[in-house]
């Protein structure tokens, strides 16, 4: 109705691309908040912070097989590993039969070697390799290289959480959205330590596909499922969610197209700001129905008791039409 059309007009002036009324519905009533690591919590652009060789491989050499095989990835942590080779100068070699599996890495063959980067389920050969764990107790992501069925090293890539992120989640808390979780296809230490530091709950090494079974598992428990996320290996999660919303949008069509709600700045306030505007918007599409309700009622027993000439019930019919514009357009004003 108008409300919503007033609402998603007020939504879109500061930058909410918000689909159809029936998302600010959904929202309304929502209980629990996924939200997506990479790119979403944080500002997707990691970097490499540390290098650690293996069976005698030098850095550059690891730097430079890893940057080859990711030299058409278009994973953030693929511009961490080819920014940290054009810092040291690498010229890159050209990947052959590359391979880019979700959620787990790439692999391509580099002049006669398969060379693999990713994270521990995608490198084998790095499964019982453990030196590097007090690297991911820090919050950092650990990339490991292996090279014909030979670990030879491993990169670690630190991304920073968005400023507002911490302010945004106490908002969305106190309006009584107490179930969150991250969801992350990084690993377990990784995502502890970014969800001890913001106090939510976590669930690490998801596959796409478990992404969108967690969203079906809340549901299946009867709960509305907002799902915020960058469209980088969550789409299906974002979609299948009764609420999408997208995040870092100015760069991904897929996250726009798969989602509800599309912030068109990569701006985290605008998420409680959603919220608040939803709400609204239900309170004032319940005074509008209960407006109208009452408004008929009245006027049926004037009517009915002969204190309301016909030609006057007709004209009154139109009334509440005028209220109900007024009413709706105060959410046209909110900021
Ligand atoms: P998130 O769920 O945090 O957004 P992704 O699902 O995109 O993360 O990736 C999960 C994990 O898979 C990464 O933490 C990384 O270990 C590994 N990975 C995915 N793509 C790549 C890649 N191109 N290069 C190296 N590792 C990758
Ligand atoms: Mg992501």
């Amino acid at each position: 109705p108008i409300a919503m059309l007033a609402s998603i007009g007020a939504g879109a002036k500061r930058g909410l691309l918000i689909k159809g009324g029936k998302y600010l519905e959904s929202l309304s009533r929502v209980d629990v908040l996924l939200i997506d690591k990479t790119g979403t919590l944080t500002l997707g652009k990691p970097h490499i912070t540390d290098i650690m060789t293996l069976n005698g491989t030098s850095e550059d050499e690891v730097l430079l097989l890893a940057a080859s095989v990711e030299r058409y990835s278009e994973h953030p942590l693929a511009e961490a590993v080819r920014e940290a080779a054009r810092g040291r100068r690498l010229t890159l070699g050209e990947p052959e039969r590359f391979e880019a599996i979700p959620g787990l890495g790439v692999r391509a063959q580099l002049n006669n070697s398969l060379v693999t980067v990713g994270n521990r389920r995608m490198v084998p050969e790095a499964s019982s390799f453990v030196e590097t764990e007090y690297l991911e107790a820090q919050g950092k992501t650990l990339l490991f290289i292996a090279c014909n069925g030979k670990h030879i090293g491993v990169l670690a890539a630190a991304d920073t959480v968005r400023p507002e992120v911490p302010a945004a989640l106490a908002a969305l808390r106190s309006m009584g959205i107490k179930e969150m979780e991250l969801l992350t296809g990084d690993n377990e230490r990784t995502a502890g330590f970014l969800s001890a530091t913001l106090g939510v709950r976590h669930r690490a090494n998801l596959l796409p596909e478990d992404k969108v079974a967690v969203v079906k598992d809340y549901q299946a428990r009867g709960c509305t499922v907002v799902m915020v996320g960058d469209g980088v290996n969550d789409a299906p999660a974002l979609a299948q969610a009764d609420v999408g919303i997208a995040m870092g949008v100015a760069g991904t069509d897929i996250a726009i197209e798969a989602a509800h709600i599309a912030l068109m700045r990569d701006d985290w306030t605008l998420v409680p700001d959603v919220f608040r505007i939803a709400r609204r918007t239900l309170r004032v599409v319940k005074m509008n129905i209960a407006f109208t309700a009452v408004y008929n009622v009245v006027g049926l027993s004037l009517a009915a008791l002969g204190f309301l000439p016909p030609i006057f019930a007709a004209a009154a019919q139109s009334l509440p039409d005028i209220g109900i514009l007024a009413n709706s357009s105060r959410l046209l004003r909110q900021k």
